[in-house]
């Protein structure tokens, strides 16, 4: 008797499990790359006017998900609506032609453009800075778990402090020391003026380096000397620095030279004795502004869970691009169709894969499209900082961006890949469709601090971006890596990044179906993935569970 009852025990458990992976197996059936490709299409036609943030191709983008939302059945989570206000404003920086740097009695000027630029985010019509202390504080980093102070020496209230890009590690191949050339959260220009926001300091000024930045200075520049746009802060940023900026490396030079500091201190910096310093000169800037006041939105659905609905997981992927801009051969419309129309229809087909379980999820998965990740990644960051479920019970985000047209990948490429728990399940899943994972092969640009999950991790929630990227099943590594090299040159961030015949989205499906099980799994446990012990978003989240 025992036997036929162990037996009988034994077979329910191997039916609940076959009866698991149905549900799993037949939802992902919805998943169909003529679904994707219509959403494409749409979403990057020219009717949508590159889906820019306050245009009518906001309007018109924001109705297109919406009724998608609506058809599959996803509730509206933000009071009844699908949308989330985002309020931004827009301030258009006038600083000097010149920055003066002046040393007992002699000048040095710095040119605006080719040899500075400079931000302030305070809600105050003129930066004043007149004669203000120089200090020299290194990679301007204070990373407890690397036993690292920048800051420790000295007092740098109401001084101007001029730092390095990326962190220590950078050019390093010892993993034990940030994380090696890695970029970490510490080496983004984001971390930079905040902490130095946070030690009283005045103004930032980073030495920029192409290779450690992971962009040439042009980039820095062109997003300079447009307006920029900032969620609005109820304190009008009173917080932030006086000046956020941005030299050469040539200009840097010619600094240390007319200080007379030594180029050395460069290398000194990545030792963990460097001690910062008064460089002994000042510096004189005026930055003009004026401020426009809209609002913008994030769109998000909701899939409802059983038991453990309260707690929630996210996907995400932004809406915005770049509209209408400067013509180049002969089109002017900034499609977006790869930046981030691939990425929305990998959202939707998820979405409504979701809606064909049988057994619903036991946790909620909110499906959310945030705005003006193209101005600064502030629609995510406007929705970590009024989440509509607690942060603490967000379990995890799941975010895309860029997913390119080449076809089915054998590669699955982590970017961040060992920040979390998360990558053992994209481990897992990775071997099921016969492909294999494959860490971000150029880590020291900083790509996961670059588009909206990098807001959910910097507020503690593990966060995931994944997709096959580097290894054509058909053609190989060598014919992928040409594609996107031509890609980035030929289409990213202009007209040409516009739907075409083509275009093979396979690849979008099998990643679609890959985190999509990923999701589904998640959302059917009752434990919350970790971030790994060396991740610098590990503190935030432990303040989250206490
Ligand atoms: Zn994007």
């Amino acid at each position: 008797m025992r036997k036929f009852l162990l037996l009988f025990i034994f077979c329910s458990q191997l039916f609940i499990s076959c009866k698991k992976q149905n549900n799993c197996e037949i939802a992902t059936k919805s998943i169909q790359l003529s679904d994707i490709e219509k959403h494409v299409k749409n979403l990057a036609s020219d009717k949508f006017m590159g889906r820019k943030p306050f245009s009518t191709g906001e309007k018109l983008t924001l109705d297109y998900l919406e009724n998608q939302f609506k058809k599959i059945g996803l509730k509206a989570p933000v009071n009844g609506k699908y949308i989330q206000e985002v309020p931004m404003v827009e301030i258009k920086m006038n600083p000097s032609e010149k920055m003066i740097i002046t040393k007992d009695g002699s000048r040095l000027e710095l040119n605006y453009q080719t040899e500075f630029v400079a931000f302030s985010r305070k809600i105050e019509k003129e930066s004043f800075i007149q004669n203000s202390d120089i200090i020299f504080a290194g990679y301007g980093i204070v990373a407890p778990e690397y036993n690292w102070n920048d800051y420790a020496n000295i007092d740098v209230k109401g001084k101007i402090v001029v730092v390095l890009v990326n962190d220590p590690g950078f050019g390093t191949e010892d993993k034990s020391f940030f994380k090696a050339n890695e970029m970490t959260y510490y080496g983004r220009w984001v971390y930079k003026y905040e902490e130095a926001a946070r030690q009283g300091a005045r103004g930032c000024i980073i030495i920029h380096e192409t290779k450690a930045a992971g962009y040439p200075f042009s980039v820095v520049r062109n997003g300079a000397v447009i307006p920029k746009l900032y969620l609005q802060d109820k304190d009008g940023y009173k917080n932030r620095c006086d000046l956020e900026g941005w030299i050469t490396l040539d200009a840097a030079r010619k600094l240390f030279e007319f200080t007379k500091t030594d180029w050395s201190v460069i290398d000194k910096a990545k030792v963990s004795d460097f001690k910062a310093f008064d460089m002994n000169a000042r510096i004189n800037l005026d930055i003009k502004k004026s401020f426009k006041y809209n609002k913008s939105y994030n769109i998000m659905g909701l899939l409802e869970g059983t038991d453990l609905k309260d707690e929630v997981i996210i996907y995400s992927a932004h809406w915005d691009h770049l509209g209408i801009g400067p013509k180049l051969n002969g089109d002017s419309i900034y499609n977006g169709a790869v930046d981030n129309g691939t990425s929305l229809a990998w959202m939707l087909e998820i979405a409504e894969a979701f809606t064909k379980l049988e057994k619903k999820p036991r946790r909620s998965i909110l499906f959310l499209a945030p705005t003006a990740e193209e101005q600064g990644i502030l629609g995510s960051l406007y929705y970590v900082q009024n989440p509509v479920f607690p942060l603490s019970k967000t379990v995890a985000n799941i975010n895309n961006d860029l997913m390119l047209p080449y076809g089915r990948m054998k590669d699955i490429m982590v970017t961040g890949y060992g920040q979390s728990e998360l990558d053992d399940y994209v481990n897992k899943l990775a071997k099921k469709q016969d492909r294999y994972v494959l860490p971000d092969p150029n880590p020291h640009t900083g790509m996961y601090f670059r588009s909206d999950h990098f807001r959910f991790a910097q507020y503690g929630i593990p966060s995931l971006f994944v997709r096959g990227n580097c290894d054509s099943r058909e053609k190989g590594k060598e014919w992928m890596a040409k594609k996107e090299k031509e890609w980035l040159s030929n289409n990213y961030h202009k007209p040409q990044d516009q739907y075409e015949n083509w275009w093979n989205l396979e690849g979008v499906v099998e990643d679609s179906k890959l985190l999509f099980e990923l999701g589904y799994i998640l959302s059917n446990e009752s434990k919350f993935p970790k971030w790994n012990s060396n991740s610098e978003f590990k503190k935030i989240r432990d303040l989250q569970f206490n």
